[in-house]
């Protein structure tokens, strides 16, 4: 299984503090089933900035140190960016970094309570230089989740979305559970990831989440998430169905 969103490399940003952290991270992704995950640290957040260069540099580094451990798990480089309005300047300027630097898939991170105006423009401007956007937990978002017609548009538009797998299993609150199950129904969003920053408040989770989605639709789904991020990885086209709006009170009563 690949893990396209995490937050395994030490002392950058609220994920794993110190080496010992990202090893024992890397230990339980192994235990999950997985064998390649992508180091997402923040940029541009606010609090955290982790430039391209720099990422690259320290992913081999612990890339070292899990072989040197023995423990059999690939990373590779990614980056979560905030949302801002000059994005694909410093993407120019090699400050932001594709996911595994395929020049393709771009992470983009939007405000936890609300969805900047320019964020319409900036996802087309992307896509218009052939990237693909790809917003990470959409359903962790306050303003999506009392207008998921926003976000419909986007997807509508070209940009993917990415589900936390703990938002799937419950641990964020039935609200945000019963909004990711909905983005999955109605084909708004192409994969599920750990996003995972530690291994007791938020670990990785994604085995829960498969078995949620497996029993509520079918394996059918399972199969397509985790197909999506190993072409991901590969830099290939992934698997997407024409998006539907999210039809209201269809889940009243099952969550
Ligand atoms: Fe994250």
């Amino acid at each position: 299984m690949i893990d396209i969103h995490s937050h395994i490399l030490p002392g950058v940003d609220d994920g794993a503090k110190s080496i010992e952290d990202s090893l024992e991270m890397a230990r339980m992704a192994v235990s999950e089933g997985i064998h390649k995950i992508i180091a997402t640290p923040h940029h541009m957040n606010g609090k955290y900035e982790n430039r391209k260069q720099d990422i690259i540099h320290r992913v081999a580094d612990l890339n070292a140190a899990l072989k040197a451990e023995a423990v059999p798990l690939d990373v590779l480089p990614g980056q979560e960016t905030r949302i801002y309005g000059e994005i694909l300047k410093d993407y120019e300027l090699e400050e932001i970094i594709t996911l595994n630097d395929g020049g393709k898939f771009l992470f983009i991170e939007l405000p936890s309570a609300h969805v900047p105006r320019y964020t319409e423009q900036l996802l087309s401007d992307i896509q218009f230089e052939r990237l693909t956007p790809i917003i990470v937990h959409p359903e962790r978002n306050q303003e999506l989740i009392q207008n998921p017609d926003l976000l419909y548009k986007f997807v509508n538009n070209g940009t993917l979305t990415q589900v936390t797998a703990a938002s799937v299993s419950g641990a964020f609150g039935k609200n945000i559970q019963k909004f990711s199950m909905q983005l999955i129904e109605s084909n708004q969003t192409h994969f599920i990831s750990s996003d995972a920053h530690n291994i007791t408040s938020r670990s990785f989770k994604m085995n829960e989440a498969f078995d949620v989605i497996e029993k509520k639709f079918s394996v059918d789904y399972v199969d397509l998430f985790l197909a999506n991020a190993e072409l991901l990885v590969e830099g290939k086209t992934v698997y997407k169905e024409v998006p539907e709006k999210i039809k209201k009170k269809k889940f009243l009563g099952i969550f």
